[in-house]
């Protein structure tokens, strides 16, 4: 059914159009014969209309906009709900494996200290770890920061026991390094002639300090390092004859007097037990045998007590 409108023809004027009209007349013109209707409408009632009209368009879109965005709310909401669930169990998964990480250090921390003992390292390196915890706190954001300072904590920990470890380390490194340059054991096969200490001497028959050890043996019998170290003489000397003298570190020497031979050079590292050298009677010497020193810090020892 087609529906027009237009003002009446005694308004109708031509500078101001259809918008100057104060009345409108409304035909409905049914198609076929039926009889044609007309309604007479006001402007204001028009106007009224379409105002309506407009707030009702208005009104609709803004109900419409709202319930779209209730309803994405809504559904995000919900997503959150399930994502906040997820993220409490994980949140509680970490704390047990930080409580677990905790303990693991805590039994560490004890053998650690038993080490420092064995390696005779002074005290313990403490740390707060022992004898804090409990339940985790109700509110999120306490609870994040109550991880965050065991976290802390655990890291202070790992951090003492590198430390720690290092300083074990180290210290074991040294006993083992001055095990190894402390002087052990026969350097030669043979008998003790003439002991450490003051004797007359063979020379002049005066009293005289013997610094070190005869050890008689026949002549090219093997003679081998007391220790290891580094050979810093190697050499002929009026007494001592061809000589041989080991620096081994931590203040220690050896001397090796009387050779027959020498089978080494200054600089040459040598082993606990590389033969440096063989027995001979060169020097201010009796007969074939080894005189034998150690030295620390240059003041003779007795021998016999490294042998
Ligand atoms: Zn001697």
């Amino acid at each position: 059914m087609p529906l027009f409108h237009f003002p009446c023809s005694d308004r109708l004027d031509l500078s101001g159009g259809i918008l100057a009209a104060k009345k409108f007349t409304v035909l409905v013109i049914p198609e076929g014969s039926h009889r044609v209707r007309r309604f007479g409408v006001r402007r204001a009632t028009l106007k009224a209309a379409f105002s309506a009209i407009v707030v009702l368009s208005v009104g609709v879109s803004l109900l419409v906009f709202d319930y779209v965005r209730t309803r994405v709310d809504r559904d995000e909401l919900q997503h959150l709900r399930v994502r906040n669930g997820i993220q409490q169990q994980h949140l509680h998964q970490l704390a047990s494996d930080l409580d677990s990480l905790r303990e693991e250090m805590v039994v560490l921390a004890q053998n650690d200290a038993k080490v420092r003992v064995m390696a005779q390292l002074s005290g313990p390196k403490t740390e707060a770890l022992a004898g804090t915890g409990g339940p985790l706190e109700e509110d999120a954001t306490a609870r994040f920061s109550d991880l965050q300072r065991k976290i802390d904590e655990v890291r202070q920990a790992i951090d003492l026991r590198r430390e720690s470890q290092e300083e074990i380390r180290g210290e074991l490194n040294d006993q083992r390094s001055l095990l190894a340059a402390k002087p052990q054991g026969w350097p030669v096969k043979g008998w003790i002639t003439s002991n450490f200490g003051m004797r007359n001497s063979p020379f002049t028959g005066r009293r005289k300090m013997h610094d070190g050890l005869d050890i008689a043996a026949r002549t090219g019998t093997p003679i081998f390092a007391a220790a290891d170290g580094v050979v810093s003489r190697a050499e002929t000397t009026p007494g001592y004859g061809k000589l041989v003298v080991i620096d081994h570190g931590y203040g220690y020497r050896t001397y090796y007097g009387h050779n027959s031979k020498i089978f080494v050079k200054v600089g040459q590292r040598v082993k606990r037990g590389d033969n440096i050298s063989a027995v001979g009677n060169t020097g201010s010497s009796t007969g074939s045998h080894l005189h034998y020193e150690v030295r620390r810090n240059g003041v003779p020892l007795n021998p016999r007590k490294y042998l």
